[in-house]
């Protein structure tokens, strides 16, 4: 083995400890101690593959693994504690290749490691690619909209919300939907917040540059036709 792994655990000795025994069989390891700090380095960074703590402090474990998950397919294990099943579905669910219970024997997270690797196969292809709909593109990689050629500044929801109709185009979104992938599934909140998102984005480009982008479907959602 020689990957760049990337450990997500709050709890400092276990990091350090399979740190070490990963460094020790000739990888890069990078740790991170929070959800928040991890996610980050995940998306900012390459990793061959990522241990993911469940129970973390900023962002759980779960949530890291739904938002990577929109960006990159890392291969990723989670550390979960014993018994908690829930977390086991919800991360496969989640798209986690695999799933380790606290406390593990290294030699066992090591087998499983390799399992992962194998798996993915050599190097896996970020995703990088932009869409582009009557005349609007949105850059996946560099998070930039453009209308025409010309950016167009948007938030992060924004983006979020309009990324989610681009890349379903055609398909009616209802509003939870659309509120658990822009907003997150622990979003406590009226799902007429994304009327008001979808408010901001026609104003930013429907009205801007005179293109029906976005469409109402009412009592439903909303769709963006191609
Ligand atoms: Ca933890």
């Amino acid at each position: 083995m020689a990957n760049r792994i990337l450990i997500i655990e709050d709890e400092e000795k276990i990091a350090r400890f399979v740190e070490l025994e990963l460094k020790h069989e000739g990888n890069e390891v990078e740790k991170a101690f929070d959800g928040r700090e991890g996610l980050e380095k995940a998306l900012s960074g390459y990793f061959d593959l990522i241990l993911l703590d469940v129970m973390l402090p900023g962002l759980n474990g779960l949530e890291v693994l739904r938002r990577l998950r929109l960006e990159k397919d890392t291969p990723v294990i989670m550390l979960t504690a014993r018994d908690a099943v829930m977390d086991k579905v919800s991360g496969l669910d989640a798209g986690a290749d695999d799933y380790i219970t606290k406390p593990f024997a290294i030699e066992e997270l090591l087998a499983r490691i390799r399992v992962a690797l194998k798996k993915r196969g050599p190097v896996a292809p970020l995703v990088t690619h932009s869409l582009a709909i009557k005349g609007v593109t949105l850059d996946q990689d560099r998070y930039e909209v453009k209308v025409n050629g010309e950016p167009v500044e948007l938030t992060n929801r924004e983006f979020e919300l309009l990324r989610m109709l681009m890349k379903n185009k055609n398909i009616v979104l209802d509003r939870e939907k659309l509120m658990n992938e822009v907003c997150g599934y622990d979003y406590i909140g009226e799902t007429n917040i994304i009327d008001v998102y979808i408010r901001y984005l026609r104003t930013k480009i429907d009205d801007r540059y005179g293109i029906k982008l976005i469409h109402t479907v009412r009592g439903v959602g909303y769709v963006i036709k191609e």
